[in-house]
Parts: structure tokens; C-alpha cells; sequence
């Protein structure tokens, strides 16, 4: 006999934990389902983790401006691995409170990777292979989002990197090329900057932090042009090949002209991709919308629930707001 909640929320994020635990408070039995992390992308891999290198990059820049502010000169130095690893505890430490969090409201986590096998059942797959249904009234998918690869190269963690590779990068890049220049692109960017890479940025359209005001986005690209952070809009990445090296980025500018140029890494930071495979969508005739779940104005999928309302989807798609330093 499978297990019966109220609810089932698939995606342990900032979308399905917050739900989970607003919905055990209003008194719901409520279980939630993870196949690797509590917290998600943005505890573990995102918005945390990221906010704490930028404060390593802050605190260095300060130190090396310190006769600025009257004190005794000195050269400051980094160590990459203890700034890494200084970003990884600060992540660990605030998913570990989702856990405390989850287990204070009663919201029973299951871990696993969960699959809907009908509108109210979900078959749970453990990391040992072990097969468990659970059923509910109503189910919540809040599976969140992947990095978008280039189409004609993977980036694999050697020269060319994605969010996840950046932020837990092998060494130092040298020479970066940063292609697209949302939150996440000008982020990486200013922090290795920082620490002396020599950093470009490709972005398709004619301002960086297009989703930005003009006045904002003039803002920082004046205040990256005087760090030396080289930005070229209304460019487009035509092709990417790594070697052994690096990679060579051919770039098309607003001119039309093809040019080659060497990097030691590149950050491929074009936007995400929503995690809909897999998932049993396609079955239960889950519509889609440009690979995202479509959804009414209550986050509703069309499929209905046990008589009640559509399978509810929670995605953050609220912009982010890069923390750089200006
Ligand atoms: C580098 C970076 C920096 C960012 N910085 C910020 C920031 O400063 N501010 C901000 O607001 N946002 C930021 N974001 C965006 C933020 O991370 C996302 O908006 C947020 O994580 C979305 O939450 P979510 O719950 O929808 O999805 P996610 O956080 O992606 O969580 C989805 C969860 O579902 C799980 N899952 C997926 N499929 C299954 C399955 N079949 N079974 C079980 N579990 C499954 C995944 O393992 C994951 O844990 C950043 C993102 C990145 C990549």
C-alpha cells in the first residue's frame, strides 16, 4: 500500500521547500521529494554560494585599497581552494538549515527521484535502486532548472564551465571569456576579475544585464570598463572549440566581422533550462510552454487532481538581481 499525504511536493529548492512548509503550518500532511540536495540549485549552487566568493572578492579588493583608508600598505594574497572551500561550508551550512527547517514543520523528506505515475501517485526511485509509491490529493512540482548548454559544444568543467564549474573551478583562469551577460555572467565575471583574471564578456544584445534598466546596466558596464573587465555587446559566439589549452571563441560583432580569439576558460552562463524530463509530464499530457510548464494564473497545471484543482507548479522565475561589486 503507498504511503498517503495531503500533498506531495516534488523539488526540495526555495520553490518546493517554502511551499511545503506554508503547507504542513495550514495543517496539511505533507511530504516532500529530493534526489540530491535540500535547498536546490539556490542554496547549494547558486544565489548562497555565490554571494560568498563575491565577499571573499570584496574583502580582497578592500585590502588591497587599505592605504586608501589611512592604514599600513601591506600586499594582500588569495588562496583559491580556502575561498572555495569558505563558499561550500556557507552553502552547507544554510541548506542543513532547510533540513531543521522541514523537520521542525513535520514535512516528511523523502530522498529520491520522483516520477509521477498518475495524477495523485509518484513513484520514488532511492539512490540504491529501491521503487516506493507514495499518492496524494494534490502535487506540487517544483523541479527547477539546469544550466543551458551551447548547442554545438557540452561544457565539461575543463576549459569550458558552466555555473556549477565556476563555481567550484579547478584553478584560476587566466584569460575568461563570459558568454552572456545576465546576473549569473557579470557575477562570475566581476568576481574573477577580481583575482586577476583577464575577463571578456559576450552578450548578444546591445546593453549587458539585459533584463536591467539602461540606466543600471550603463552603470556597471562603466564601472567593469574602468576594472578592465572588456564587454562587447551586440556580439554573438559563433563557435567555441576547446583543446588541451583552452578554447578559441570565434565572435561576430555588430559589424558582422568573424574574430578568433584565445581563452584560457569560458563560462557559458545563457540562461537555464527548466528540469521537465523525466518526470512523468509527458504521460499524464502535462502541457508545456517553451520547454517550461504551463500554467494558469494560480501556477495550475491542466491536469486535474483527484476531482480538484490542476497539479500546481512552483518556479521561481522572479529575475535575479546580481550582487557585484561597483
Ligand atoms: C549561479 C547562480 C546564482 C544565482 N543567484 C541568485 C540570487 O542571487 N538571487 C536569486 O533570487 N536567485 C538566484 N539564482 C536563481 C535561483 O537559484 C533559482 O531561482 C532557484 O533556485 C529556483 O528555485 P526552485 O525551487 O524553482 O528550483 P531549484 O532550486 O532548481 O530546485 C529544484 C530541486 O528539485 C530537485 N529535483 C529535480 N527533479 C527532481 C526529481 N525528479 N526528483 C526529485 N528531486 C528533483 C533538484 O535536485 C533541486 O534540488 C541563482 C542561480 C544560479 C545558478
Amino acid at each position: 500500500m503507498a504511503d498517503h499525504f495531503d500533498l506531495i511536493v516534488l523539488g526540495g529548492g526555495p520553490g518546493g521547500y517554502v511551499a511545503a512548509i506554508r503547507a504542513a503550518q495550514l495543517k496539511l500532511k505533507v511530504a516532500l521529494v529530493e534526489r540530491v540536495h535540500l535547498g536546490g540549485i539556490c542554496l547549494n549552487w547558486g544565489c548562497i554560494p555565490t554571494k560568498s566568493l563575491l565577499r571573499s572578492a570584496e574583502v580582497y579588493h578592500e585590502m588591497q585599497n587599505a592605504e586608501a583608508y589611512g592604514l599600513t600598505s601591506f600586499k594582500p594574497d588569495f588562496d583559491l581552494d580556502r575561498i572555495i572551500a569558505r563558499s561550500r561550508e556557507v552553502a552547507a551550512r544554510l541548506a542543513s538549515g532547510v533540513k531543521t527547517l522541514l523537520r521542525k514543520n513535520k514535512v516528511e523528506v523523502i530522498s529520491g527521484v520522483g516520477q509521477l505515475t498518475s495524477n495523485h501517485q509518484m513513484l520514488v526511485t532511492t539512490a540504491e535502486g529501491e521503487e516506493k509509491a507514495f499518492e496524494a490529493k494534490d502535487i506540487i512540482i517544483a523541479t527547477g532548472a539546469r544550466a543551458r548548454q551551447l548547442p554545438n559544444v557540452r561544457a565539461d568543467g575543463k576549459h569550458i564551465w558552466t555555473y556549477h564549474h565556476a563555481l567550484k573551478p579547478p584553478e584560476m583562469p587566466k584569460k575568461l571569456l563570459v558568454i552572456g551577460s545576465g546576473a549569473i555572467g557579470v557575477e562570475f565575471a566581476s568576481f574573477y576579475a577580481d583575482f586577476g583574471a583577464e575577463v571578456s564578456i559576450v552578450e548578444h544584445a546591445p546593453q549587458i544585464l539585459p533584463m536591467e534598466d539602461a540606466e543600471v546596466s550603463a552603470y556597471v558596464a562603466k564601472a567593469f570598463a574602468k576594472r578592465g573587465i572588456r564587454i562587447l555587446t551586440q556580439s554573438a559566439l559563433q563557435n567555441l572549440t576547446p583543446d588541451d589549452e583552452g578554447v578559441t571563441a570565434e565572435i561576430s560583432g555588430a559589424d558582422g566581422k568573424v574574430v578568433k580569439e584565445r581563452f584560457s576558460h569560458a563560462i557559458v552562463a545563457i540562461g537555464v533550462v527548466a528540469n521537465v524530463e523525466d518526470i512523468g509530464l509527458d504521460k499524464l499530457g502535462v502541457e508545456l510552454n517553451r520547454g517550461f510548464i504551463a500554467v494558469d494564473g494560480f501556477g495550475r497545471t491542466n491536469v486535474k487532481m483527484c476531482g480538484r484543482s490542476g497539479m500546481s507548479l512552483v518556479h521561481l522565475a522572479l529575475p535575479i538581481r546580481p550582487a557585484i561589486r561597483v
